[in-house]
């Protein structure tokens, strides 16, 4: 494993900082003491490599996914994409300000080529990355390192309960899709609670449908400004901030057979904390992403 150079350190605070990635990765490596053999990952957490945008696909006036191919020249060419679902990759930016990072989190798209990852984002007015997405062109040079973010549900809980807001909904989508569609063993229910602003916020709405055809999955949205009268498949949504009883409604007699996890904002992340600790869900239960 190449260390990565100190100028590699854009001083900036990326969390991961790329340098502890090296020395967290390498103590691993020589616990390890052995390199998986025959995989060669296209994407690596302590250097970047270059993918370029092959797509882009408006999904309403501030969401978009967006498309990248591995395009790096190295002597070993990758054989592999590899990351685990709800892991995040970190995009590299340049502006006059100077260089910074930003995370997302691929999200699984059967379509994408090999190599290639798609990720859903949110783009901001004054938001740095979000000019750069802005302005990127299909054919452009983009870098990347990652995989970054260990977690992994615990199937011993009965009940896996997925809490979302806007695009946090990208590692909760990985992680659901992977449980019902993938993991057979998984004997667990999955409940999402989407929370959106509006009805064209509910990123990921087909997706989300089809995985609903699964016996284990069921999700409920709540939509602060309920615009459409009819839910486009005949979901629940309800046109309301998700509140305490919402939670403990659903709760209710499953206490201590409960995982949760949480996606969004931190303020969203905080606020929905304080509901499950005051469910008296204990805090080993609940993963904040
Ligand atoms: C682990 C992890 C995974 C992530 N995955 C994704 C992902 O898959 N898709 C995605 O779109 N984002 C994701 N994010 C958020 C992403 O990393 C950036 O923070 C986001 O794209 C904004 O970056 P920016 O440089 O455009 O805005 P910044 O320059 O960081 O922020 C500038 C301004 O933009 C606005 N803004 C920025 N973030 C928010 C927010 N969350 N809510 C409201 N206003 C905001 C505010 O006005 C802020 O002052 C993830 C973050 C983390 C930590």
């Amino acid at each position: 494993m190449e260390p990565p150079d100190e100028a590699d350190c854009c001083n900036s605070g990326c969390n991961p900082c790329i340098l502890d990635v090296y020395e967290a990765q390498l103590r691993k490596y020589q616990k390890l003491g052995r390199e998986k053999s025959g995989a060669v990952n296209a994407l690596n957490p302590t250097s970047y490599t270059v993918f370029v945008l092959t797509g882009r696909k408006k999904i309403n006036e501030s969401v978009f996914f967006y498309t990248f191919k591995y395009a790096d020249c190295r002597e070993r060419q990758p054989n592999c994409l590899d990351y685990k679902p709800g892991q995040y990759f970190l995009l590299r930016g340049r502006d006059p300000q100077g260089e910074f990072t930003r995370a997302y989190t691929p999200i699984p798209v059967p379509q994408n080529a090999s190599l290639e990852f798609t990720v859903l984002v949110r783009l901001y007015d004054t938001g740095r990355m979000s000019q750069l997405f802005k302005t990127m062109q299909v054919g452009g040079e983009t870098s990347w390192r990652g995989p970054y973010g260990e977690f992994a549900p615990d199937y011993a809980h009965k009940f896996l309960v997925f809490i979302a807001q806007g695009t946090g909904i990208a590692p909760l989508y990985a992680l659901i899709r992977d449980i019902v569609v993938h993991n057979e063993e998984c004997e667990s229910f999955v409940k999402l609670f989407f929370c959106v602003r509006n009805c064209d916020d509910i990123l990921l709405r087909d997706e989300l449908y089809e995985l609903g055809s699964f016996w284990n999955f069921n999700y409920e949205v709540f939509c602060n400004n309920c615009d459409q009268n009819v839910a486009k498949y005949h979901e629940t949504i309800h046109n309301k901030k998700m509140s305490f009883c919402d939670l403990e409604n659903y709760v209710q007699g499953k206490l201590g057979q409960v995982q949760v996890m949480i996606s969004g904002s931190e303020t969203f992340g905080r606020e929905i904390k304080e509901i499950i600790d005051r469910l008296g869900i204990e805090s080993s239960h609940v993963y904040v992403f």
